[in-house]
């Protein structure tokens, strides 16, 4: 399985060089040169599989030969042993026809957790056999740092620095990367917002003298392991209710476009998926392009849903990549109007994107009423982010097709938002109910490249 970058000039890479790059050297994304399909048969028998064998079955076509089949299962087995559940990703009926896929019984209590902890272990793996140190680098709306740091914690050839926008994550996100006592673990408090921090670490990437110093890698959603992490609960999912023979649909909490680009990803697979819709708070610029084909950013506004508070969508250039027939080089001058301030999609591909895309929107208002409706008729209480997807889901989903929304955090990851909204307050489950005794460690950090560079450099050469 080759690698190739959705600006078209990077170096064509093996899975293995593509997790470990993150970034393209063009600028671009990495994307399997073809998407494998599983066939109807396939799908079919992986009902009652556990998730791990699962996630085995449609990750292997994408790994190629980089790790043995007996390897491979080590790493996933040891990816999803920390859950709190053992389903990995339970799904709940909220209505008739109408579920939610629990996906924040992982350490952090988000659904990233699910890509982090394997791509902790892939590295792990690689990195044994190569003999390597590498340095990531990786920005944070809030969840993602946690669960990077989670899963490289304590791992011996790895580095790990997280950039947080400084006062705009919750404080049990905030903790959760401030207290791991590893050595390893170099929790930055950036000024700025969330597409500050990821526009820094996209320029260390783009630092190539940096970049190669310090043997820079990258765990953000760009990492194309961690989109493939993230089909494997489509299609568990899924098949839960009735997939090959019963279509279903998606709807996504969205920011970055990294976790609806996996249900791309499956339903290009051959997963009868019927719409995937994209879910977003008021920070909307997906919306707005899937409505009127104009993706131009007009700045952030905070809301209680932090980790959907971004404007530049990094993965949406993956579905533009498809959307344009794979053209690099028309995705490459989309990006290049977008760093002048926006771009349109033309309606070719634009038509392309409704084909598969369905997209709404929830204010802060509604954000609030569906925790508290949802509730008082169901008794389950959501974090903010899975409730803008509840909101859209009941506004676009189709009666006759199962709709499964994607609870993609815990709700006492966000207890003010949610006891605000119900009067309920979510507890941490037990096995971290001392988060709020442990002691923090953080740097601050202006948004600025030569200082972040040189703290890297600094720490390292320790
Ligand atoms: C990251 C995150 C999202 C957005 O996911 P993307 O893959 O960036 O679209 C939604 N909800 C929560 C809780 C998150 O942590």
């Amino acid at each position: 399985m080759k690698y190739i970058s959705t600006r078209g000039k990077a170096p064509v890479l093996n899975f293995e060089q593509a997790m470990m790059t993150g970034l393209a050297r063009d600028g671009g994304l990495y994307l399997p040169e073809t998407i494998p399909t599983l066939s109807p048969d396939d799908i079919a028998a992986l009902a009652g599989l556990s998730y791990e064998e699962t996630a085995f079955r449609i990750m292997k076509p994408f790994i190629g030969d980089c790790f043995t089949d007996d390897e491979f299962r080590d790493i996933i087995a040891k990816a999803y042993a920390g859950f709190g559940h053992a389903a990995r990703a339970p799904l709940v009926q909220l209505d008739s026809n109408h579920f939610l896929l629990e996906l924040f019984h992982g350490p952090t209590l988000a659904f990233k957790d699910f890509a982090m902890q394997l791509i902790g272990q892939l590295f792990q793996a690689s990195l044994k056999r190569s003999g390597g140190h590498v340095t990531i680098a990786g920005a944070t709306s809030g969840d993602t740092g946690s669960a990077a740091i989670e899963a490289f914690k304590g791992l011996e050839a790895v580095d790990v620095f997280i950039l947080f926008p400084h006062g705009r994550v919750s404080e049990v996100q905030r903790r959760q990367m401030t207290t791991p006592a590893e050595s390893n673990v170099h929790a930055l408090a950036m000024d700025g917002h969330f597409d500050d921090c990821q526009a820094r670490v996209k320029d260390m990437f783009n630092d190539f003298d940096f970049r190669d110093g310090v043997h820079l890698a990258g765990v953000n959603s760009i990492n194309f392991a961690r989109v493939l992490a993230q089909v494997v609960y489509y299609f568990s999912s899924a098949v839960s209710l009735g997939a090959p023979q019963r279509k279903v649909s998606f709807t996504v909490p969205t920011g970055n476009f990294g976790d609806i680009f996996a249900g791309y990803i499956a339903k290009r697979m051959g997963l009868p998926i019927d719409r995937l819709v994209v879910a977003t708070n008021q920070n909307d610029i997906l919306h707005r392009c899937l409505s009127s084909g104009d993706y131009r950013p007009d700045g952030v506004v905070p809301s209680i849903s932090p980790s959907m508070d971004i404007q530049v969508s990094s993965n949406f250039e993956r579905a533009l990549f498809y959307a344009y027939d794979q053209d690099g080089a028309a995705v490459a001058q989309l990006m290049e109007e977008l760093s002048a301030g926006g771009f349109t999609v033309s309606q070719g591909a634009l038509q392309a994107l409704r084909e598969v895309f369905d997209s709404g929107h929830c204010s802060e208002a509604e954000t609030s009423a569906t925790i508290r409706t949802l509730f008082d008729t169901t008794g389950e209480l959501l974090c903010p982010h899975s409730a803008v997807g509840v909101k859209v889901a009941n506004e676009l989903r189709d009666a006759d097709v199962p709709m499964i929304t994607l609870a993609t955090a815990h709700p006492a990851k966000f207890p003010a938002a949610v006891e605000a909204a119900s009067g309920q307050h979510p507890d941490l489950p037990t096995r971290m109910a001392d988060l709020y005794d442990r002691s923090e460690r953080v740097s601050r950090i202006a948004n600025d490249l030569g200082a972040i560079e040189d703290l890297i450099k600094d720490r390292i050469a320790k």
